[in-house]
């Protein structure tokens, strides 16, 4: 066979890549990045809306201890008044008039409790669309970080049977062959032979090549790329073999 020594780089090259497609998925891996930046756009978006909320809260929490907290003393000195354990006059007059101003502070508490939760109820709508979404995103983007953990282990699998097999592969291969290869490779980032397209051109880089190279090629003949250097091969050389 005319192009053995060639057909021996080929097999190399189908090796190498497939290694350069399982490390290139590897690395694309959606680990759910674009969700997680949607969240914090969402976040940003409705900033406002949520402190605003969260402020809320903590202000209706404050009104309510303290209407809870006048209520009871109220009950509390009610009970004194006329549990007859308090009979003076004076004491009578002070425990009325602190009646009056915990009725007070009581009252105000729940005319600010009524207008907060007027203003409660339209935002905490918003809020929980908003916070909606964000669980949307949030198990989305957990979905696609534990599939990409998955298509990791299997593509670390892959890589691994695939290069169990290329030493081999590599020995096979003829020196002088094996050093332009390797050049091309350093040079290119991928591997060091393309093939010849249908139109006659390196289906690597896309240069045409001429006419004599071809010729060259299909005798069985070193022949690089003028442009990216790598080895030039025809791929139905590669089949009937
Ligand atoms: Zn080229």
């Amino acid at each position: 066979m005319k192009d053995e020594a060639l057909y021996q780089l080929f097999k190399l090259h189908e090796i190498d890549e497939q290694l350069i497609t399982i490390k290139n998925r590897a690395e694309h891996l959606d680990l759910g990045k674009r969700e997680k930046a949607a969240i914090k756009k969402v976040q940003a978006d409705y900033a406002e809306d949520l402190s605003h909320y969260k402020e809320l809260q903590t202000q209706l929490n404050t009104e309510r201890i303290r209407a809870d907290q006048a209520a009871e003393k109220i009950k509390k000195f009610n009970a004194q008044l006329y549990d007859g354990s308090v009979t003076a006059s004076k004491e009578i007059n002070n425990l009325t008039k602190e009646i009056q101003m915990l009725e007070e502070i009581g009252m105000d508490a729940e005319l600010k409790i009524e207008q907060l939760e007027a203003e409660n109820q339209s935002l905490s709508k918003r809020v929980s669309k908003i916070n909606a979404k964000i669980e949307e995103l949030e198990s989305q983007s957990e979905a696609k970080r534990k599939q990409a953990e998955i298509d990791h282990v299997e593509l670390k699998q892959a890589f691994a049977e695939t290069g169990a097999k290329r030493s081999e592969r590599e020995a096979a291969v003829r020196a002088d062959i094996l050093k332009i290869y390797n050049n091309a490779r350093k040079l290119t980032g991928s591997t060091g032979l393309a093939l010849i397209t249908l139109q006659h051109r390196c289906q690597a880089c896309g240069i045409d090549t001429p006419e004599k190279t071809r010729e060259f090629v299909r005798d069985g003949k070193i022949q690089q790329c003028e442009s990216c250097r790598r080895i030039l091969f025809y791929r139905e050389e590669a089949i009937e073999s």
